[in-house]
């Protein structure tokens, strides 16, 4: 018996015509699949707009939200005008529209009467998007004569309480997604899925995360042992670059799942970084194709990389980044200052995307999301307070506007060369390299550099490496 799981990303389900599209899609691979999982984000910006209205309205402000609600109405009333005009359902999709929105505002009142909003609260506030659109796509496709069904992930996907960055439970999801998907899969009813959503066992919404509607497929698609995953968006595959940065970005065919984790966590956007994990266990293949442009086959993602070792398939930035370092002579040899210094920074919740720290030993560098410098610098500073007054750490300092540029491909830990031909690139454009990091993983190179020198070192890597490195 073969079975698909399908997402749809926010432009892929972002206006009347996406939304139609994707449909079509869907009841195409309906006849060729025994049975298939729908997942859907919410229209393109939504999620973003319900998390404006309830900042806003946690800094004092009533009306933004308010507006927002008239606009997301417009915008969802516009699908259900669009499509499904005639539709004895017709009625109910506009109150459950409402619903949602009424629900949202009455959210944000609280959080303006509150002047704060927490992030468990601003999880069930960012996925309202995504409850509404799960509805329309399975109205949707019943219009077209397939039986389907609305899910909310809340029933599906078991989750810790990270608020806005929650960790799957694999197995009591596995035990609810066979209980709830699984009939319905054996009826041939398609069940539509919220994305980017899940609940803790008390039932609490949380989510996995921004863009965590590819997680959501791929946790979806191991419980219910797809054959395939594929995620719609709005390129034709994985690219060698950032389409926004590098004009001439092409279509990568085949990646391997290391590869393209380390490319998410590296900043491309495409993906979301934990998407792999679902799938490597079961060596699922992932698909991302092109809603727009459905004939063309997409990158196939796998367990095995195919390519000549040390080959460079694409480069990626990471913007909005600090580097923290702390700097002294006296740290020379003292054991433990590594390990009180990440400490402090766990402390805070900072992800730390990169540390460089010089063989002399005599300063450790952090690269974190610049908002967590602040707070990192000062956690820092309390817990080396002594050594800071003895002067065995000099300062605690912080350089903003730093970007990672990262070049991606397997095996370039053991080939020699790639590194040299990364800088020639680099140095042939003038662009100063902070800082490097390679050999934590075998398949990156990443570099420190300005964010005014981020493009031109992402173009001269893309058009000096990866594109004159295969012709
Ligand atoms: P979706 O809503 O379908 O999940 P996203 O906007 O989250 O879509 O991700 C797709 C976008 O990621 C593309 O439109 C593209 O601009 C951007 N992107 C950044 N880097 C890459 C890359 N290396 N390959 C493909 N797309 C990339
Ligand atoms: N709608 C969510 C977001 O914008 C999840 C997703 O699109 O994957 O982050
Ligand atoms: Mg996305």
């Amino acid at each position: 018996m073969s079975t698909v799981t399908m997402k749809f990303g926010g432009t892929s389900v972002g206006s009347v015509e996406a939304l139609s599209q994707a449909a079509s899609i869907v009841e195409e691979n309906a006849e060729k699949w025994d049975r298939l999982v729908v997942v859907v984000s919410a229209m393109s910006g939504i999620t973003d707009a319900l998390i404006r209205g309830a900042r806003t309205a946690a800094a004092g402000d009533d009306q933004t939200y308010r507006s927002i609600v008239s606009e997301l109405r417009i915008r969802h009333y516009r699908v259900v005008d669009g499509l499904l005009t005639s539709d004895g359902e017709r009625a109910d999709l506009l109150a459950m529209i409402d619903g949602a929105l009424d629900e949202y505002a009455a959210f944000c009142h609280s959080v303006y009467v509150l002047g704060e909003t927490t992030s468990r609260a601003m999880d069930t506030i960012s996925s309202m998007g995504e409850r509404i659109n799960a509805r329309l796509m399975a109205a949707l496709l019943r219009r077209r004569g397939l039986r389907s069904e609305a899910v909310d992930a809340t029933e599906l996907i078991v989750t810790d309480n990270t608020f806005q960055n929650a960790v799957p439970l694999m197995d009591a999801t596995r035990q609810r997604v066979e209980a709830r998907i699984g009939p319905m899969l054996d009826q041939s009813i398609i069940p539509v899925v919220t994305g980017f959503m899940g609940a803790t066992e008390e039932g609490i919404t949380t989510t996995l995360g921004r863009g965590g509607s590819d997680y959501s497929a791929a946790i979806l698609g191991s419980c219910v042992a797809s054959d395939e995953v594929w995620t719609w968006t709005d390129v034709d595959g994985v690219l060698t670059a950032d389409p926004r940065l590098v004009v001439d970005a092409r279509v990568i065919p085949v990646l391997s799942y290391s590869e393209v984790s380390e490319l998410a966590y590296f900043g491309a956007k495409v993906l979301h970084p934990r998407t792999l994990r679902p799938l490597i266990e079961r060596g699922i293949p992932l698909w991302v194709k092109n809603t727009f442009n459905p004939t063309v086959p997409g990158t196939c993602i796998v367990g095995e990389p195919e390519s000549v070792p040390g080959t460079i398939k694409a480069v990626t930035a990471i913007r909005g980044l600090s580097m923290v370092t702390i700097e002294g002579r006296g740290m020379i040899g003292v054991p433990g200052i590594a390990a009180r210094t990440f400490a402090a920074v766990a402390s805070q919740g900072a992800s730390v995307l990169m540390i460089v720290q010089a063989s002399s030993e005599q300063s450790i560098c952090l690269i974190i999301p610049t908002e967590m410098a602040e707070p990192v610098m000062a956690a820092v500073e309390e817990e080396l307070a002594l050594e800071l007054a003895r002067r065995d750490v000099d300062r605690v300092w912080a350089m903003d506007d730093i970007v990672i540029v990262s070049a991606v491909g397997w095996g370039i830990r053991g080939t020699p060369g790639v590194a040299a031909r990364v800088f020639g690139a680099l140095s042939d454009d003038d662009i100063n390299v902070i800082a490097i990091a390679q050999g934590s993983s075998e398949c990156s190179i990443s570099l420190l550099v300005a964010a005014g020198d981020a493009a031109a070192a992402v173009q001269q890597i893309h058009s000096e490496v990866i594109i004159n490195g295969t012709t």
